[in-house]
């Protein structure tokens, strides 16, 4: 009979917990070097240091004039124009400083010239006199005082030569591209993405290329999962559909311990054809959780099998891909090298009443709608959790805590932004 795993069903908090330790402990394996732009959504493996100063001079921040502030304790002041600084230009002090009852136009991103320690906004001046260029030296009468220190952004100030701006284990976004150019980086070292393998379960799954017959359905877990795995940040490698039974599905998980981290859906529920927790014994995995208390996925495995993880997620396509959103993303993230990430949720109003049973922390397909303090949510109607039309249309799931039986129209809910 069964030579399956002792049952260990744990909270959600519990269960995500244990995956979170033993992420923890995993290492990325190597290190490639890749153009800037195609480092986009990839792990940092080294640091980004700054190569000079930010910003590299006192840089204005307005369109104005370049000033001594003390010069204005009293408005309106009258400056003399001695030059003017453009950005990319660069004021030499014998060409254009600001010296007592003076000032010099200044662009914004331009470099404040010497002697000048603050900038006034052009809106607060107004030229005085005959305005021909040709006359050169110009005068303005400034309407409005100025601190020293107003309107530039003194060099160093956002980060000194030297100073990390990225740290290894980023994951690189637009921002972080930007740094990473600013400091001239057009190749940067990041981790080599984790392989995961994704194996499908189950006699009555046939390929997407297939005619499925009458009872049969096709493979859609797979291409899910291979999708979420690339979101995540790994590498998928579809290893097909296992048949419910032993030899070919042990044959297909030894393969895929090959990879870094092995994902199973279907077959861990309790039918008599649910064969993936015994044929993993048989295999002597070990087993950190065989359920959690959570809808869908209750039936959720989490182990390792040699030196490889692997989940079990629950055939149901809502199921597995909640599941896998929960548990394998945080393993994946880790296996690439990533800091561990808090998960996010938003917040929105509730726009009909939800009432289920007490026991289970639900993750319920749901449509969010509204903006900015308007945001409101519903659950989206669905058949449960072979849905995958009611999946489509939601855009997150509504979190109801494990005591609740009913919330009421109008409270705050967590939403998990999909
Ligand atoms: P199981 O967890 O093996 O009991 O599977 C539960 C249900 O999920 C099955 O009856 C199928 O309808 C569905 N299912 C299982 N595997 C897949 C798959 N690879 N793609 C799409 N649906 C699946
Ligand atoms: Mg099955």
């Amino acid at each position: 009979m069964s030579s399956g795993p002792t049952p260990a069903v744990l909270s959600f908090e519990d269960a995500r917990h244990v995956v979170e330790r033993h992420a923890a402990g995993v290492r990325p394996q190597a290190v490639e070097t890749v153009d800037l732009l195609a480092g986009a959504g990839r792990v940092l493996a080294e640091r980004i240091l700054a190569d000079r100063d930010f910003p590299p001079f006192d840089r204005a921040t307005r369109d104005g004039y370049a000033v001594r502030a003390a010069e204005l304790a009293e408005v309106p002041a009258r400056l003399e124009v001695v030059g003017e600084v453009k950005a990319g230009d660069w004021p030499e002090p014998g060409t254009c400083s600001v010296g007592r009852g003076q000032a010099a136009g200044i662009m914004t991103g331009a470099p404040l010239p010497p002697g000048a320690d603050a900038v006034v906004m052009v809106e607060q001046t107004s030229l005085l006199g005959n305005q021909s260029p040709l006359l050169g030296n110009r005068s303005i009468e400034v309407r409005r005082g100025v601190s020293p220190g107003e309107n530039f952004v003194p060099r160093g100030a956002e980060a000194l030569a030297g100073q990390m701006l990225l740290d290894r284990g980023r994951r690189l976004d637009h921002a972080g591209i930007a740094i990473a150019a600013s400091v001239g980086k057009s190749q940067v070292q990041v981790f080599r993405k984790p392989r995961v393998a994704v194996l499908s379960t189950g006699d009555e799954v046939v390929e997407i290329d297939a005619t499925p017959g009458p009872a049969q359905i096709r493979n859609s877990n797979s291409y899910a999962l291979a999708a979420q795995v690339q979101a995540a940040g790994g590498e998928p490698v579809r290893l097909g559909i296992a048949p419910d039974e032993r030899s070919r599905l042990r044959q297909l998980i030894e393969e895929g311990l090959g990879c870094d981290l092995l994902l199973l859906t279907g077959g861990v529920s309790m039918g008599k054809y649910d064969l993936v927790e015994e044929v993993l014994g048989e295999l002597k995995a070990e087993f950190y959780f065989t359920g959690a208390l959570i809808q869908p996925g209750r039936p959720v495995v989490f182990g390792s099998c040699g030196k490889k993880y692997f989940f079990g997620l629950p055939g149901n396509p809502v199921s597995t891909m909640v599941t896998f959103e929960l548990f394998a993303r945080p393993m994946i993230e880790a296996l690439a090298g990533m800091t561990p990430q808090r998960m996010v949720f938003l917040r929105a109003r509730l726009k009909s009443e939800i009432r289920t049973k007490t026991g289970l922390k639900r993750f319920l397909p749901a449509v969010l709608v509204g903006e900015f303090e308007n945001a409101e949510v519903e659950l989206a109607r669905w058949q449960g959790s072979g849905d995958i039309a009611a999946l489509a249309r939601a855009n997150g799931y509504v979190v109801v805590p494990p005591e609740r039986e009913r919330i009421e129209v109008g409270e705050w809910v967590s939403v998990l932004s999909r």
